[in-house]
């Protein structure tokens, strides 16, 4: 999901990241495996819209080359609310979803 052509130049470049989104995003992926539900691209979105309107976003600034590193550090301070809500949100979701 995240910027797969990236070139060397766009590695250092400065970006601004809800860190709170990329968790959503990677942990909906994840958890939408696990559960007996469509898997599809609205209700992934759908989710990830859910959930991260419940949560507080957090902002980083960092380098597209350290993005990775970032979110693996600050996952151990979210993990577990970030989970709680991906989980509420994809049981409503698997309820009505949006198709
Ligand atoms: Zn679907």
């Amino acid at each position: 999901m995240l910027n797969e052509n990236i070139t060397k130049e766009d590695q250092s470049e400065l970006i601004l990241v809800n860190i709170v989104e990329e968790l959503v995003k990677q942990t909906v992926n994840e958890v939408i495996s696990k559960m007996d539900m469509c898997s599809c691209e609205i209700c992934r979105l759908n989710a990830c819209a859910i959930a991260l309107n419940k949560l507080e976003p957090h902002y980083v600034t960092t380098t597209r080359g350290k993005l990775l590193a970032k979110i693996i550090t600050e996952k151990m301070n979210y993990h577990t609310e970030v989970l709680v809500e991906v989980t509420k949100a994809l049981m409503s979701v698997k309820e009505n979803p949006l198709h």
